[in-house]
């Protein structure tokens, strides 16, 4: 029997930094900044850095900093937000917790990712931001998207939670719309112990209300200039934050060495791979394949020990949640097909080749039987 391999291995991660890890836990609870406090302000200057952006505010989640990013818009109701409809359900989220509405634009055949060819048909006099998401770690396609927002004042809005590093045309992403956000979620490329998120931002006036709203929408305490929320950072997640971000561009590196090395041992299979786009450089959050027998494969895999997963299921239009805004099956048929055919494969920096090439293997297996139902 072989040893199963997970479809995401966090303790593989954690293994190498739990003496560092330990340390700077310690000091935490020795100088006691459980809330913000001095590894948060650190990190918030380091991530700044690595977006090449002027500002980075910490926050409880990518959640809330999506929320924060809506209302330093002043988004309310009656406001529309343009945004995808094959995404985590947070990016919509922001939008109905301010009151505005989510309008889905189809995704892109090759990225799933939001089609700038959508964009002028759903444009109503109520269109008050473009929320795109750089799904799966691969940037959308910034600059027809950029064009539009410019052409009709629009503010752009990056939801670059699974995306940190990424680059599109050697520029990485988190600076090409007014602000962007980010999650650390433990399975994000760069993950907390725990939750976390951050604003980025070039614009110092949008970056001083993000605190301020991040803190009860006070600057001095206890005096609240508008209202706002407790979506703190915690201090430890920010000591984590701060020792896993030396890192981060090197797991980038062998989570691309994992996309590589799948798209050898897989390039004869029927399945279709994941592409970068011309002048795009992912950050591989996820590696999502497509195949019509998608079910069959995935029962496959897990009966093999092969953890795999799907992003997503589900697209955010047929979702219960927003049946309110009265789209049908049907409406978004590129998204709707993504949702029926991705599967997405096991990637990490830690993934061994011996692992790999097992996934490939018993992918092969599945594809050299009898057509299998
Ligand atoms: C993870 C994620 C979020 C939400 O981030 P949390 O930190 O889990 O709140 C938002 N958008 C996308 C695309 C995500 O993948």
């Amino acid at each position: 029997m072989h040893e199963p391999i997970p479809y995401l291995d966090l303790r593989a991660q954690m293994r190498p930094l739990r003496q560092e890890l330990e340390a700077a836990w310690a000091r935490t609870l020795d100088h006691c900044s459980f809330c913000l406090g001095p590894d948060v302000v650190q990190f918030e200057k380091d991530f700044a850095a690595f977006c090449d952006a002027a500002h980075c505010v910490a926050f409880n989640s990518g959640t809330s900093a999506l929320h924060v990013a809506l209302r330093l818009l002043d988004l309310g109701p009656g406001d529309e937000v343009i945004t995808t409809p094959l995404t985590f359900v947070a990016t919509s989220w922001a939008i109905s917790y301010v009151g505005a509405k989510p309008v889905y634009v189809d995704v892109d055949d090759a990225t799933f990712n939001l089609d700038p060819r959508g964009l002028e048909r759903v444009l109503t006099p109520r269109t008050k931001a473009v929320m795109p998401v750089h799904l799966y770690g691969h940037p959308f396609d910034v600059a027809p998207i950029r064009e539009f927002c410019q052409r009709h004042g629009l503010p752009l809005v990056e939801d670059a939670a699974q995306a940190h590093g990424a680059r599109y045309h050697g520029r990485v992403v988190g600076t090409f719309g007014e602000m962007s956000c980010f999650s650390f979620y433990p399975g994000k490329n760069l993950g907390a112990a725990g939750e976390g998120g951050a604003l980025v931002t070039n614009n110092a006036a949008l970056a001083a209300r993000a605190r301020s709203l991040r803190e009860h929408g006070a600057t001095v305490r206890y005096y609240h200039d508008e209202v706002g929320y407790n979506y703190r950072m915690e201090g430890l997640q920010g000591a984590v934050l701060g020792i896993k971000l030396k890192h981060l561009n090197n797991w980038n590196a062998g989570r691309c060495r994992v996309a590589r090395r799948y798209d050898e041992l897989l390039v004869d299979t029927p399945l279709r791979l994941p592409r970068e786009a011309e002048g795009c450089e992912s950050a591989w959050h996820l590696y999502v394949v497509r195949h019509p027998q998608r079910d069959a494969l995935k029962q496959h895999l897990e009966a093999h020990g092969v953890g795999c997963a799907l992003h997503y299921p589900l697209p955010l239009h047929l979702q219960k949640c927003y049946a309110h805004l009265s789209y049908q099956a049907g409406d978004f048929p590129v998204a709707e097909q993504a949702a029926r055919e991705c599967l997405s494969l096991p990637i990490y920096p830690e993934l061994t080749d011996a692992q790999l090439e097992r996934v490939a293997a018993v992918i092969q297996d599945f594809f050299a039987k009898p057509a299998s139902a």
